[in-house]
């Protein structure tokens, strides 16, 4: 996969630069130790044009993770989505996967930055985990403990643990890890939150032990709007193995549907199950189209 070319340019602090000639501090602390903080936008062409989903919600979450590191954060996040627009532009995208980063300088400390520098770009990407149904197995590899790591923040470092997990899922031949929480508890995939179905019931884990997904809070909305009974619980394994239906949403990914969980496949067509309904209204959102469950 090709993430940028000679032509491509990317935001860095103040200006527009070739994303080639931007180079990389070799004494910085974010590429030691993992200190930064980032996030992953989807903008969509809408019959509006091209549109940012929730940027506002993305930029203030970026802006929370940094303080939440101690990494200095002293952008105007209306500006940062001007530019962000302005990116997409520039580059020709109509559509795009777009990865605002802030990262310290060189600091081979261990203690935060008074410096810190941002970085937002942007390419073509399709749904991150493509569009068929998912493999996923329920991995070894456990959740940080949120006691030691403050895992509602999207900080670089912590994507090792997900890098291990899916890593590991794609060796043994799934698609997606599911992580267990420090209790035990099903909390989520790498880089997506979980839902699952029970008897017309949609459930999902609560926060506190699992990163706390804008598309997560979208499918709550749209379950509130549709009617849909959605109850915040702690999931064991066994009510994931027993459910009759389950789905991951993310930005990356968008809302797609499990077919097998461990050697367990779902009894329930994925196209009558309430994922199926909350994928669609989801698209409709999305893409602006506010009639989209009426039309189909
Ligand atoms: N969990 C983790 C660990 C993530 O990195 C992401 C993607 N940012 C998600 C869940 C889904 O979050 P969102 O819906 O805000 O993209």
């Amino acid at each position: 996969m090709e993430y940028y070319n000679q032509d491509t340019l990317i935001y860095l602090n103040t200006d527009f630069v070739q994303a080639s000639s931007a180079g990389i501090d070799m004494f910085g602390q974010s590429l030691h130790y993992g200190y930064g903080a980032f996030e992953g936008l989807r903008a969509y062409s809408t019959h509006n044009g091209t549109r940012i989903f929730k940027a506002e919600e993305h930029f203030a979450r970026l802006a929370k993770s940094c303080e939440t590191i101690g990494l200095p954060f002293e952008w105007d996040n209306r500006t940062l989505i001007e530019k962000s627009y302005e990116l997409l532009e520039l580059n020709n995208l109509r559509e795009a996967y777009i990865r605002p980063l802030v990262f310290s300088g060189s600091n081979m400390h261990l203690t935060s930055s008074n410096v810190a520098n941002i970085m937002i770009a942007a390419w073509e990407w399709g749904p991150y985990l493509g569009q068929n149904l998912l493999r996923v197995n329920i991995s070894k590899i456990e959740r940080p403990n949120p006691k030691s790591f403050p895992t509602e923040a999207k900080v670089s470092g912590q994507y090792i643990n997900s890098i291990l997990a899916t890593s590991d899922a794609i060796k043994n031949g799934f698609d997606e890890a599911l992580l267990l929480d420090q209790d035990g508890f099903v909390a989520q995939a790498s880089s997506e939150n979980l839902f699952i179905e029970k008897d017309f019931k949609i459930y999902t884990p609560p926060l506190g032990n699992i990163f706390p997904g804008i598309t997560r809070e979208t499918v709550i909305e749209i379950c509130k709007s549709l009617n849909f009974e959605i109850i915040e619980k702690r999931l064991t394994i066994k009510h994931i193995y027993e459910a009759d239906s389950a789905f991951l949403s993310g930005t990356a990914a968008g809302i797609i549907g499990i077919k097998q969980i461990d050697n367990m496949i779902f009894s329930e067509d994925w196209e009558d199950s309430i994922g199926a309904s909350i994928q669609r209204k989801y698209k409709n959102l999305v893409l602006e189209q506010e009639n989209y469950e009426v039309i189909i």
